[in-house]
């Protein structure tokens, strides 16, 4: 038999700031099961903040900020963006350091006044072993219960600082996750960030499936994971992180200004950031290939 193929209207697709790279996943699009979401700037703004920190006793905030500061000098993270700004703010000026490190969906290190030091969220802490003092665990379970992230600062081996950082889920995100659930479609969020803040922006949204403090190495594994139980999966992603896992999926979404390795990963780029386009892709995939069974 000659198989059917109805061609994509890509002119239309491109007139809705949808890239095709792949046309045999755009016509799967129609047919998904679920649609993992990177959170941070996707289905989160992405701008970090710092809102509130803490110390362990025989250290001053200010101290504690410069040094953050210092080990974030050289990072492009939003995250240590935000850390510079607070110091900024406080007119902190940060000491000189060197042998920056990035370990990346774990944090910074480098060293200052010849300590090593580190900043970084859960994955570095269980990188060094290293445990939350009894004096910063009740800042970090408020901090998590009100969804901030939450990163540390560890010198010469002892954790004596935290920082909370606010991020905020964006507006189109709740119609997104409203929009798939109509469409019948499991809406799952994949994330470097801890349990607490993943699971409120889940709760928050109306997430079926989380995965968090998940390294970037293994994200591509949590597609599979789902893939493993005969579901059709999409990834919608935009860090130089997502690559592989954009890869794996079924449908590889590289969403907003996206890196090159993210882009070059993907079948579909959304050219606007806008989660509401996943939605878009999934309605146009269904309407063009309607006839086809
Ligand atoms: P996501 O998976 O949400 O896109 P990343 O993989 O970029 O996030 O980062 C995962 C986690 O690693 C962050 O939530 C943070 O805890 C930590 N992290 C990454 N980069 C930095 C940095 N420059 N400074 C501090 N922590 C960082
Ligand atoms: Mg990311």
């Amino acid at each position: 038999a000659i198989p059917l193929v109805v061609a994509i209207n890509t002119s239309l697709a491109a007139r809705n700031g949808m890239l095709i790279r792949d046309r045999i996943a755009m016509e799967e699009a129609r047919n998904l099961d679920a649609i993992i979401f990177d959170k941070t700037g996707t289905l989160t703004e992405g701008e970090h903040g710092v809102v509130d920190m803490a110390t362990v006793d025989d250290i001053e905030e200010d101290e504690a900020l410069a040094l953050a500061a210092a080990v974030e000098g050289d990072s492009e993270h939003m995250i240590a963006r935000a850390i510079r700004q607070a110091a900024d703010e406080r007119e902190i000026s940060a000491p000189d350091a060197d042998e920056f490190e990035a370990m990346k969906g774990r944090g910074v290190r480098a060293t200052v006044n010849g300590n090593e030091v580190y900043v970084g969220g859960p994955n570095l802490l269980n990188h060094l072993d290293s445990d939350i003092p009894p004096a910063l665990r009740t800042f970090a379970d408020e901090a998590g219960k009100n969804a901030h992230t939450v990163v540390y600062l560890v010198r010469e081996g002892d954790l004596i600082a935290a920082f909370a950082m606010a991020d905020v889920i964006r507006e189109e995100s709740y119609r997104v996750v409203d929009a798939l659930h109509d469409l019948n479609i499991e809406v799952a969020m994949l994330t470097g960030d801890s349990r607490d803040v993943a699971n409120a922006v889940a709760d928050e949204l109306g997430i079926d499936t989380v995965f968090a403090e998940v390294l970037p190495e293994d994200k591509d594994e949590k597609v599979q994971e789902l893939q493993d139980q005969d579901k059709l999966v999409a990834m919608v992603g935009d860090g130089v992180n997502d690559a592989p896992a954009l890869t794996r999926a079924d449908v590889g979404i590289a969403i907003g200004s996206g890196t090159d390795v993210a882009v070059q990963s993907a079948d579909v780029i959304l050219v606007q950031n806008n989660p509401m386009d996943v939605v878009r892709l999934v309605k146009l995939s269904k309407a063009s290939y309607r006839k086809m069974k």
